[in-house]
């Protein structure tokens, strides 16, 4: 590895598992000190474990506002400076509009949403005030195309996107980056809630991708030059005809 990161804390929120997990330990990898967020305590602890030095586990439940609204500050205190954080945490809600459960839509918007912009705004002050910094979202391709056998998913993601979008200029002049990594299928925990149709389709044509090369593309965004923002990385299997 090139320790491109060397000297840097990078925060990961949903790191417990798949696309998080895996740019957590990506960033490790480059040199990074990462500080693993997620609500899962046992499997965190695990985790930091197996990764050793420079790693962190904070256990926070992103749905109690108190514990988000000190994010920024707990990060600092476990791993003593903040760089790089990244808003990964999501959930998924798929399926017709007129089989929806409104509380599962509510669940996954207060997470891909609130919380994750609740989130962000309990890190910037720091990275404001230091000059420097990256916020990197993990959206979606729903962030940018609209998914029809998906729409509150593709709300959700098109929510972030708007707030990418508006963010990375409100900060800009503070020298803090922000941009979103936009995924297609990747094998995760979170496909278990994918229509069954679906799923069967992807696995014919060979459309799923890896969390590793999610982590890839985090790792290329946040370790560009002062000055060069990578906006949104889309990142798809060439199978998939969007
Ligand atoms: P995942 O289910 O493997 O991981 C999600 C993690 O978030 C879990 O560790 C879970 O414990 C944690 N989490 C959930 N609710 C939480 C809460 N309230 N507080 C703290 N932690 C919480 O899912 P994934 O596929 O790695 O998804 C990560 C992100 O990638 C999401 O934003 C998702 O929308 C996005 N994404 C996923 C795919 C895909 O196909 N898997 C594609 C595009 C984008």
């Amino acid at each position: 590895m090139t320790q491109k990161l060397s000297g840097k804390v990078a925060a990961v929120t949903g790191a417990a598992s798949g696309i998080g997990l895996e740019c957590a330990r990506a960033m490790h990898a480059e040199g990074a000190r990462v500080v693993l967020i997620d609500r899962d305590a046992a499997r965190l602890d695990e985790l930091v474990g197996d990764m050793g030095d420079g790693a962190f586990a904070l256990k926070v439940d992103l749905f109690d506002h108190a514990q988000v609204d000190g994010l920024g500050e707990a990060i600092r205190a476990l791993a003593g400076g903040l760089d790089i954080f990244h808003a990964n945490a999501g959930a998924y809600v798929g399926g017709p509009v007129v089989d929806g459960n409104p509380d599962d839509w509510e669940r996954m918007l207060n997470l891909n949403i609130n919380a994750t912009f609740r989130a962000v705004r309990s890190v910037l002050p720091h990275l404001v005030a230091q000059k420097s910094g990256d916020v990197v979202f993990t959206s979606s391709i729903a962030g940018l195309v609209p998914v029809v056998w998906e729409p509150i998913y593709t709300a959700s993601k098109f929510a972030v996107q708007a707030f990418v979008h508006t963010l990375r200029r409100q900060v800009a002049p503070d020298g803090v980056r922000v941009g979103a990594v936009a995924p297609g299928p990747v094998v995760t925990a979170l496909l278990k809630d994918w229509p069954k149709a679906k799923m069967d389709e992807a696995l014919a044509n060979g459309s799923l991708m890896q969390p590793t090369e999610v982590a890839e593309a985090v790792v290329f965004m946040v370790t560009r030059k002062k000055g060069v923002t990578i906006r949104d990385l889309v990142i798809l299997p060439t199978t998939v005809d969007l």
